[in-house]
């Protein structure tokens, strides 16, 4: 009898987007004379730079003629992007990677979803909590983390790594031996980073135990701060036992583009097998290459126009999480992150729970945030702000929440 695949019927009910969907429309239904600011999804608002539309009407071009047209991309992306990223995003740093390291993808969603493919499904796998959903539920698709407790929001299998105010939002080293780790700095949600002695801890004991790490870099250009690393390969030893996913959703507002990609070292081996020839031929099995005038896009961002313009794209939406942070801080709030990631995290107030307060800034101020718990357990009694709408959407939120 043909079977489908249950992991899926163990996924919790509602995604936590569709639910604040659900309970936003009902509201506006209710309400539809109310103007609702939102500040919940981390999707971003300014249009793309001016070079990356010259790049793409070029490449568009080039498709009406038989001598430029493209066909298929190289699975693993076209030389030119690779290059580009090898050298602006690595060795300008200091970090010995090279382009035939660089897996070009459609964005760090798919990569850190399906990542997980390369390790065997009775592996443990550990997560900093709160997560982005997206590393607990892929590994839950894939069989991978027991049973959900309803109440404590915990899966059995999964060994978390608590990252609350009373720790500093810096995760303990987990109790259990996971197989993998995850890792997002600057991190979704609590917009907080690891220092890079911070994160070489994290590489030593990968590197003592064989763990491998997952680090998800998604945030990198919201760092402002000297001693936050930009990479995980700036940690010594990091190119034996880690993987680093990056996207140009938010540095360079590609997230209806569709760009990104995932770095591994070719010295990265679990008990003599390179991860760097399997994910090339999952690649090759699973991935027909990002389209070339996506590519040719991405090339514009490294252009020196390419990277002034994002650099103005990312201070103006920084400058939306200081009025946050600093307005929230002023009203007394509890705040967090914010300095080198476009979200706020906060304390809900009056031990309030962060659905309670999701509520209560919904039907009392018309904003919408992100409640805490959605990410994990730990991030009960939080909520989350996103720094990526209008500054004058921004202050209007914020003026709207002092009358609270
Ligand atoms: N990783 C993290 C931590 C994110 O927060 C997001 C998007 O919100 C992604 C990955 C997805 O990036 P992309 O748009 O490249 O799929």
């Amino acid at each position: 009898m043909l079977k489908v695949n249950s992991n899926y019927q163990k996924l919790p009910g509602s995604y936590l987007f569709s639910t604040i969907a659900k309970k936003v429309a009902a509201f506006s239904k209710a309400n539809p004379d109310k103007e609702i600011i939102r500040l919940g999804i981390g999707d971003v608002t300014q249009p793309l730079p001016p070079s990356v539309i010259e790049a793409l009407h070029k490449a568009v071009d080039e498709q009406a003629a038989a001598e430029s047209f493209k066909g298929y991309a190289p699975d693993l992306g076209y030389d030119f992007l690779r290059e580009r990223i090898a050298e602006c995003d690595y060795r300008s740093r200091g970090c010995d990677i090279s382009s035939d390291e660089i897996f070009v993808s459609d964005g760090a969603k798919s990569d850190s979803g399906s990542i997980q493919e390369l390790f065997d499904t009775d592996n443990i796998i550990a997560v900093t909590d709160p997560v982005y959903p997206v590393y607990v539920d892929s590994n839950v698709m894939a069989g991978r983390c027991g049973t959900y407790d309803e109440k404590t929001g915990c899966w059995s299998d999964i060994v978390y790594m608590p990252a609350t105010a009373e720790n500093g939002f810096v995760p303990a080293l987990p109790e259990t031996l996971p197989g993998v780790i995850y890792l997002c700095f600057p991190n979704n949600p609590t917009g907080t980073t690891l220092t890079l002695s911070q994160l070489q801890v994290f590489v030593d004991y990968a590197n003592q135990n064989g763990s491998v790490i997952i680090y998800d870099a998604a945030y990198e250009a919201y760092i402002s701060e000297e001693d936050v690393p930009h990479s995980i390969y700036e940690c010594e030893g990091a190119k034996g036992c880690a993987i680093e996913i990056r996207s140009f959703s938010k540095n360079a507002g590609f997230t209806g583009l569709r760009l990104g990609f995932t770095v591994i070292p070719r010295e990265l081996k679990v008990s003599g097998v390179s991860l760097h020839d399997m994910w090339t031929r999952r690649h090759g099995t699973r991935f027909n290459g990002a389209p070339y005038i996506v590519q040719r896009a991405g090339e514009a961002v490294y252009s020196k126009a390419g990277q002034s313009e994002i650099r103005n794209m990312i201070k103006k939406y920084m400058d939306n999480a200081a009025i946050l942070r600093n307005g929230l801080k002023d009203m007394g709030y509890e705040v967090y992150g914010g300095v080198n990631a476009p979200y706020i995290w906060l304390k809900t107030p009056e031990g309030m729970s962060s659905w309670e307060f999701f509520d209560h800034l919904l039907n009392n101020a018309c904003v919408v945030g992100t409640p805490g718990s959605g990410f994990g357990p730990s991030g009960e009694g939080y909520f989350r702000l996103t720094a990526f709408g209008t500054e004058a959407n921004s202050k209007k939120a914020l003026e709207r929440i002092s009358r609270l």
